[in-house]
């Protein structure tokens, strides 16, 4: 079956697929999303359960994102934040890791606690504020090498970093690329860590809210694309003037029927736990700084938007950065060990909701990548794979896939 189809194609809903479709709409340029799910937003999804709101896997918004900024109503999205430091578990006690430019008296407290030395402290404070350099090193540096470059100590390193950033990049070797390092701590140093009161969906959400309701085809997955055909599941084949592969790492292979080898993804476990009275009512990541137990970072989700939750309970999310840990049988078991060692007795009443198992979570990135938009005239790509992965770098290829398009097919 034929359709006479001829503005752009963009293949995927996900964050970079409608940031496309957004500037082409803004331009009055025709288009048409076709994506696989029978939900847009790829990545970026929330769950409404039982009046619980499970985001698949624990994320946040770094409100300095310079394409969420742009693209993204901030106070419409009601975003809620994080207190900017965290609680570290180490010795058997928490200890508070402030950002002491931002919070002075809790940096001052943190400042002589086991997490690291005092210059470790300053420095963090110093890098938070961007101060710090991580551009200097050469790219084949990882962030564990990078780290040490920078003279952080061997505590500071394993009590904080690893549990932080391991978190973040969501692979605890850091042997992700110092780029990703250098990306992310700017944008830590430059805004605050927040999710949309309502869920991280509802960042789609409001993309989607731009465009026509019927440009985005739902359960319409492409099969393949030869020359300026695109073949659906369906049996029907569009030839769009343009197509824009707006699909995570891999797909631009897949459906051009090349033979790469597979790109390599670092996966996410999330437990979402339930309980009426929470560890700790502040909006704040806790972090396992011992070496032992599968819980990485820990979040009273309740505490940092109410909404995430019934009245009267609250939502814990746990994440397991450990692919070892997060693949055992017995996880949740594990999992409430710790809890118990860290919380009491009183957590075995935690109710578990769901865990989460994410084998793509984000491309695995120990060299930068570097992605043109334009495959050739006619034929362009866009997503996280394309640069430093993130919410924002989705944002902004899916933006450059754009331009290349107007700037081709005027
Ligand atoms: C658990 C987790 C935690 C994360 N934490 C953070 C964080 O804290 N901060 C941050 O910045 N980033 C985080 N990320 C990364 C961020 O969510 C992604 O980088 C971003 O959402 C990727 O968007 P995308 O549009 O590039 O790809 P995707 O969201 O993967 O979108 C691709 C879309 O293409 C569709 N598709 C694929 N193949 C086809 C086909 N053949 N035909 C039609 N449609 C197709 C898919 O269904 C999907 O909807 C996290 C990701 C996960 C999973």
């Amino acid at each position: 079956m034929k359709n006479q189809f001829t503005g752009t194609l963009i293949i995927g809903a996900g964050l970079a697929g409608l940031a496309c479709a957004r500037r082409l709409h803004d331009e009055g340029k025709g288009f048409s999303i076709c994506e696989a799910a029978d939900r847009i937003g790829g990545r970026v999804a929330t769950d409404v359960c039982d009046g619980y709101r499970l985001d698949r896997g624990f994320q946040v918004l770094l409100t300095a994102y310079p394409e969420a900024r742009r693209l993204l109503d901030y106070e419409a999205l009601d975003l809620r934040h994080f207190y900017p430091g965290a609680l570290v578990r180490y010795g058997g006690k928490w200890h508070r890791v402030a950002d002491p430019f931002r919070h002075p008296i809790d940096g001052l407290r943190g400042a002589f606690n086991p997490i690291g030395s005092f210059a470790d402290k300053l420095r963090v404070g110093w890098s938070r504020l961007g101060g710090f350099d991580f551009s200097r090193h050469d790219d084949g540096l990882t962030t564990l090498q990078a780290l040490r470059a920078e003279g952080f100590s061997q505590s500071m390193i394993e009590r904080f970093f690893r549990p932080f950033l391991g978190g973040v990049f969501l692979e605890n070797e850091l042997d992700t690329t110092v780029r990703k390092l250098e990306f992310v701590m700017r944008n830590f140093a430059a805004g605050g860590t927040a999710i949309p009161a309502l869920g991280m969906a509802e960042i789609p959400r409001q993309l989607a809210a731009a465009l026509p309701a019927t440009s985005i085809r739902l359960n319409s997955r492409v099969k393949a694309i030869y020359g300026n055909r695109v073949h659906l599941d369906n049996g029907e084949i569009l030839s769009p003037k343009a197509v824009v592969i707006a699909t995570e790492a891999g797909g631009v292979e897949r459906l051009l029927g090349r033979n790469d080898p597979p790109a390599d993804s670092n996966l996410a476990t999330c437990l979402y736990f339930t309980a009426p009275s929470a560890p700790v009512n502040e909006p704040i990541l806790l972090l396992n700084g011992e070496s032992t137990g599968p819980v990485n970072n820990l979040t009273v989700l309740s505490a940092v938007s109410p909404g995430y939750s019934p009245p009267g309970q609250h939502l814990i999310s746990i994440s397991v950065a450990d692919p070892g840990a997060a693949a055992a049988p017995d996880l949740e078991v594990r999992v409430r060990r710790q809890l118990v060692d860290w919380f009491g007795a009183g957590t075995q009443a935690w109710e578990l909701l769901r865990i989460d198992r994410i084998p793509h979570a984000v491309p695995s990135q120990r060299v930068a990548p570097d992605k043109p938009a334009r495959l050739r005239k006619g034929l362009y790509q866009c997503g996280d794979h394309c640069g430093i992965a993130s919410i924002d770098t989705a944002l902004a290829s899916g933006t450059a896939a754009a331009e290349a398009v107007l700037e081709d097919l005027p």
